[in-house]
């Protein structure tokens, strides 16, 4: 189980650089259209990981109000965590608006992927199916995000291979988070359905506050119609991990 939570880390941290640094090699009017369909889809993973296997998984171990109260709590803790700039999410479309601030959006970084990390592990010790659903939308969602972290990188003034470096360290916090969760959720199992909530918490966050605004600047019909069927797509992704169909 270990392997299968280090492995999709790894996964969902360095191979979402690599990824992203790949999508640096496509020409901008490309790239223009690629990250946008990957954070619709990204949304959609994001939405249906949280409401059709998060959620369900915590409630099958906790009262509804339990898990439904920490939920909430989440969402609130995310937002306070967004104002203080622990946890921030960007990407192309809008990283002007974020100034230049490079070393903050590493740290933000950081302590974002850590979490991310701790979500894959505690869906994992749930079951496979649910730890595969949630670090694909863990990847889905950090591919674009860090496309955008190098296009702020390169604006604060590093060169290429010091934004790869520096942006591959701070996404590296995902594989201490998943461990770190592993050995702690092995042996405090009641804490499960809570830490399944606040994954959830934190999805439904990154989805709704983080990647739709940015959604919303394209208003064009096409590009909604686009916006629209990936979103769709990413949901049918999860849908098809947790139900076959
Ligand atoms: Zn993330």
């Amino acid at each position: 189980m270990l392997f299968w939570i280090i492995g999709f880390s790894l996964l969902g941290s360095i191979g979402a650089v690599a990824g992203a640094a790949l999508f640096l090699f496509f020409p901008e009017n490309i790239r223009k259209v690629l990250v946008p369909n990957l954070i619709s889809y990204a949304t959609g993973t994001l939405l249906g990981a949280a409401f059709l296997g998060l959620i369900p998984a915590g409630l099958k171990k906790a009262p509804a109000i339990s898990v439904t109260s920490t939920i909430l709590a989440g969402m609130v803790l995310f937002f306070l965590l967004e104002k203080i700039v622990l946890w921030r999410h960007s990407h192309e479309n809008d990283y002007k608006d974020h100034g230049r601030a490079g070393p903050l959006i590493l740290i933000g970084d950081a302590f974002h992927n850590f979490v991310d990390g701790v979500v894959i592990a505690s869906a994992f010790l749930t079951s496979i199916t649910l730890g595969i659903s949630a670090a694909l939308a863990v990847i889905a969602h950090e591919i674009p995000q860090e496309v955008g972290d190098f296009a702020i990188l390169l604006d604060y003034g590093y060169d290429r291979m010091k934004a790869v470096i520096l942006n591959g360290l701070s996404a590296a916090t995902t594989l201490p988070g998943a461990v770190v969760a592993y050995f702690w959720l092995s042996n405090t199992y009641e804490m499960e359905p809570y830490i399944l909530a606040l994954s959830a918490a934190s999805f439904i966050y990154i989805a709704m506050a983080d990647l739709i605004p940015g959604l919303h600047r394209q208003v064009t019909f096409t590009s909604s119609l686009r916006q629209l069927v990936f979103l769709l797509v990413g949901i049918g992704t999860i849908a098809f991990f947790h139900f076959g169909i």
